[in-house]
């Protein structure tokens, strides 16, 4: 899946001002998407990023050659949707290619899998996480505002026929709204070879719809389902492996996995930078504090002088979240523009 790019130039690897070293990138390739969630989008008064504040694809190129050359190896795409992005699967095989990339990953609504899965696993990509928060096609309608379950139904099985792996579904907890089939959506973790990641819901965006009455913490998902369940194995984690905290359900054939940005946390090994379809880089999910990477790219600096860039500004990565007066981190930027 690699070849060596032309140029062949390494860097000193990215470190941070508290020594960890940064080897993920999440990519927002777009803030559009063909879904409404309630959750991750405001409901009024929303404007799209204009388009030519969107980074274009030599730019996302130059950018990822240059950090995988200062030893990013793991690049998520994501969005807004990503599959919405004219020409994205071009764009993933491009970066596929990359020299250093040794992990292309996708994070999707999944509406476009049934069209796309096998052009996909055709580029090489096997890492796919799909966003499903409920198996009722209504309740689906109510909270992505479309009538599309059966097309998100119908990808992942496509993907699951082709042998995507991992293979992992992203449920966002939301009490009173989805927290009944928190156990059939385990359930689907013994009859299929899927990671289930039961996400805590977080406030993130100015409009966000949080608040502690819809709030379903991890603790009492993992009570649930051993309850209805049996007992879950926890599986060894690696360090660095993210932060999903992983379990084995007895016979099942995948995992369930949690992850709870707001009860638990690991920061301390925290290697992840991200890049917002604008272009701006975050060096941590809840710090509004950006750098803007676009106007940079556009004045045309050489690989060298954007390595330097990357490397100033990751000192400035904080130790962990920041925290808005309260025990609960927040941010201004909605989910859907940077991309989870
Ligand atoms: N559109 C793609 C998707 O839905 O998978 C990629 C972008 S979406 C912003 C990435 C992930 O963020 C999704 O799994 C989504 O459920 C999650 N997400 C969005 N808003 C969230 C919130 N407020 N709290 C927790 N997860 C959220
Ligand atoms: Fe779109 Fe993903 Fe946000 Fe839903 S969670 S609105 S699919 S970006
Ligand atoms: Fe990293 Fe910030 Fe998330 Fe902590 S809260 S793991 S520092 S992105």
């Amino acid at each position: 899946m690699s070849r060596p790019d032309s140029k062949g130039k390494k860097y000193p690897p990215l470190v941070d001002g508290f020594g960890r070293k940064i080897t993920y990138l999440r990519l927002s390739v777009t803030d559009r998407c063909n879904l409404r969630c309630f959750y991750c989008m405001p409901q009024a008064d929303f404007n799209w990023m204009p388009h030519d504040n969107i980074l274009r694809f030599e730019e996302i190129i130059k950018l990822v050659r240059v950090l995988a050359h200062q030893g990013v190896r793991k690049i998520r795409l994501t969005g807004g949707e990503p599959l919405v992005r004219r020409d994205v699967v071009r764009l993933m095989e491009d970066i596929s290619v990359l020299d250093g990339v040794e992990e292309l990953c996708l994070t999707t609504n999944g509406v476009a899998l049934k069209d796309l899965a096998d052009r996909l696993y055709g580029l090489g990509l096997r890492h796919i996480n799909i966003s499903l928060d409920t198996l009722k096609r209504a309740r689906f309608h109510e909270i992505t505002g479309r009538d599309l379950f059966e097309d998100v139904w119908a990808g992942l099985q496509r993907c699951l026929e082709l042998g995507f792996a991992p293979l992992k579904i992203n449920f966002v907890m939301i009490r009173g709204k989805n927290d009944d089939e928190i156990t059939d959506f385990a359930r689907l973790s013994i009859k299929y070879p899927v990671e289930v990641r039961f996400i805590e819901f977080m406030p993130i965006g100015k409009d966000s719809r949080w608040g502690r009455q819809c709030f379903y913490p991890s603790d009492q998902a993992k009570d649930l389902i051993e309850t209805r369940l049996g007992r879950l194995k926890e599986k060894r984690r690696k360090a660095f492996s993210g932060p999903a905290e992983l379990y084995s359900i007895q016979g099942g054939r995948g995992a369930v996995g949690f992850i709870s940005p707001l009860s638990h946390r690991f920061c301390s090994e925290c290697n992840r930078l991200r890049v917002t379809a604008d272009g701006r880089l975050r060096l941590c999910l809840f710090s509004d504090r950006e750098i803007v990477l676009r106007d940079i790219l556009r004045k045309g600096l050489t690989d060298q002088e954007l390595a330097d860039v990357f490397r100033k500004a990751v000192t400035k990565k904080p130790a962990r979240y920041l925290v808005n007066n309260s025990d609960v981190p927040s941010c201004d930027r909605q989910m859907s523009s940077i991309g989870g």
